[in-house]
């Protein structure tokens, strides 16, 4: 037998979840948390992420309660000047490296072990010695039940034959020539990233080819931003819109008049939503690309073909086909987060995943038992239609309006970055803070009833 190593919480997966969780219960209890990661360090899917990623919102919104990723900043030039700073795939890394070692390790509560895989039962194996470790804890951590599925790591969904070029999003950066046609596959938002890099260097819009299986929804970055009276103002015209909706569509429609909600091609009502944001630049850029194949899901690649579940295109012979067809999100089904085994992390207030983590890591060391913990703080899901979207808000609100029944949490949440909806004690209530609480107040209810209803819930 290998070692044995005592701790009252195994925590497994160090990503944002695992590390926004071990933040906030270190911070309130006095407990000893052993961490492990598969990986080489801390970080999660960052530390496989394609070479110009950045966060899809605001740096204020990610990362651990106790620490500030960035500096708060502003950006003053480029393209989004006057929108909130949001870090690259290096910065984040590099965050958590640091929050690891100052207030993890360095408190003197957390060892982490890197390069070690979680077999079952609080068994570590190195992945590079084979070294055995057993944590007896009190409580397992799940902080890997919704790590999303990268390029890097899931293979191409369809066949490719020999003698094609198919990359994944990561290696794009390596071309090393400039091909005569560049394939991108996919809707979401690493497709969106990998077509404005190109555009962005000099890439001619017509050498693109873009393969939509589906069309998606993209929030206005613009309206996510780290400004209580910007962010409950697009909360209010989401509950306007939703109260008057009469469908899913018909919402998103609404969303859209009400800049919400953005769409590449105005043609066409999307079906996808798993709603990154999206900033107006982007848009316009990605609206140049004109070769855009809505023929389903590629189902394999030949030399000078590609064949989709709807039919046939032809590409150039010598073209680059780039891999973004990966799922990104994981759909798990939602499970109470204080379970028998486990504390399974999962979303609690709508998306945000590293608030939820964060929350959970504090009412874990705030609250007395299970079942109330659950009660206060049920999970909410991720979404990919736009139903989905209609009942992730649902189950969001539920949520956010069981956490806030408790004064210790409210009095937590609300000087808490990572929450989006905070209104920090002190801040000034601006005129239009104030119209966009008054209006919140009007339409929670109401809308929250007709999403409700959108979504087919009881
Ligand atoms: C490209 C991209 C951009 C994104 N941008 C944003 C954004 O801007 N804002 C946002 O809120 N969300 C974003 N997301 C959503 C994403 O879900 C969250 O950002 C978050 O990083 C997920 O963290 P996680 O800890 O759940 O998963 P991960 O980062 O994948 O961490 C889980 C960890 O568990 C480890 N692990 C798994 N199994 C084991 C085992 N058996 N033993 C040991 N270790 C194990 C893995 O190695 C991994 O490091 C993005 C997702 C992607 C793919």
């Amino acid at each position: 037998m290998g070692t044995v190593v005592a701790a009252d919480y195994l925590v497994v997966g160090a990503g944002a979840a695992g590390m926004a969780f071990t933040d906030a219960l270190i911070d309130h209890a006095d407990v000893r948390v052993v961490m492990v990661d598969r990986r080489h360090s801390v970080g999660g899917h960052w530390l496989d992420a394609y070479p110009f990623v950045r966060l899809h919102q605001a740096s204020r919104f990610y990362g651990v309660a106790s620490t500030l990723l960035g500096d708060g900043r502003v950006q003053q030039r480029g393209p989004e000047a006057g929108l909130h700073e949001r870090a690259t795939a290096p910065e984040i890394c590099a965050y958590y490296g640091r929050v690891l070692r100052d207030r993890m390790v360095g408190s003197g509560r957390v060892e982490f072990y890197p390069g070690y895989e979680h077999v079952g039962d609080g068994r570590l194996v190195s992945r590079v010695s084979g070294k055995q470790i057993e944590v007896r804890a009190r409580r397992v951590v799940d902080a890997r039940y919704l790590a999303p599925l990268i390029p890097a790591e899931v293979p191409p969904p369809f066949e490719v034959d020999d003698g094609v070029s198919v990359l994944p999003v990561n290696a794009l950066v390596d071309l090393g020539g400039a091909p005569s046609q560049v394939v991108v596959v996919g809707s979401g938002k690493t497709a969106t990233d990998a077509c404005i890099w190109l555009l962005e260097n000099g890439v001619d819009p017509g050498a693109i080819c873009w393969v939509r299986p589906r069309e998606p929804w993209m929030l206005n970055r613009a309206v996510v931003q780290p400004d209580p009276a910007v962010f409950l103002t697009m909360a209010a015209d989401t509950v306007e819109a939703a109260r008057a909706a009469t469908s899913a569509d018909d919402l998103f429609l609404r969303l859209e008049d009400a800049g919400v909600m953005l769409r590449i091609d105005r043609s066409v009502t999307p079906t996808m939503a798993k709603t990154p944001t999206l900033a107006q630049w982007e848009l316009d850029r990605l609206r140049t690309i004109e070769n855009v194949v809505r023929l389903g899901h590629v189902r394999r690649v030949g030399p000078t073909r590609l064949a989709l579940s709807g039919g046939e295109v032809r590409i150039a012979p010598d073209a680059v086909v780039v891999h973004c067809a990966a799922a990104g999100l994981r759909y798990s089904p939602l499970v109470p987060i204080w379970g028998r085994d486990a504390i399974t992390l999962q979303p609690i207030r709508t998306g945000f995943p590293c608030f939820g983590a964060a929350l959970a890591g504090f009412v874990e060391a705030t609250i007395d038992g299970d079942e109330e913990k659950n009660r206060l703080c049920p999970p909410s899901p991720y979404s990919d239609t736009p139903t989905d979207w209609a009942r992730m808000q649902v189950l969001g609100d539920r949520a956010t309006t069981s956490f806030l029944s408790d004064p210790g949490i409210r009095a937590w949440a609300a000087t808490v970055p990572l929450n989006p909806a905070a209104i920090p004690p002190g801040v000034p209530r601006s005129a239009e803070l104030e119209r966009a609480l008054e209006r919140l107040r009007a339409s929670l209810r109401p809308g929250m009833a007709r999403l409700a209803e959108i979504a087919g819930m009881a």
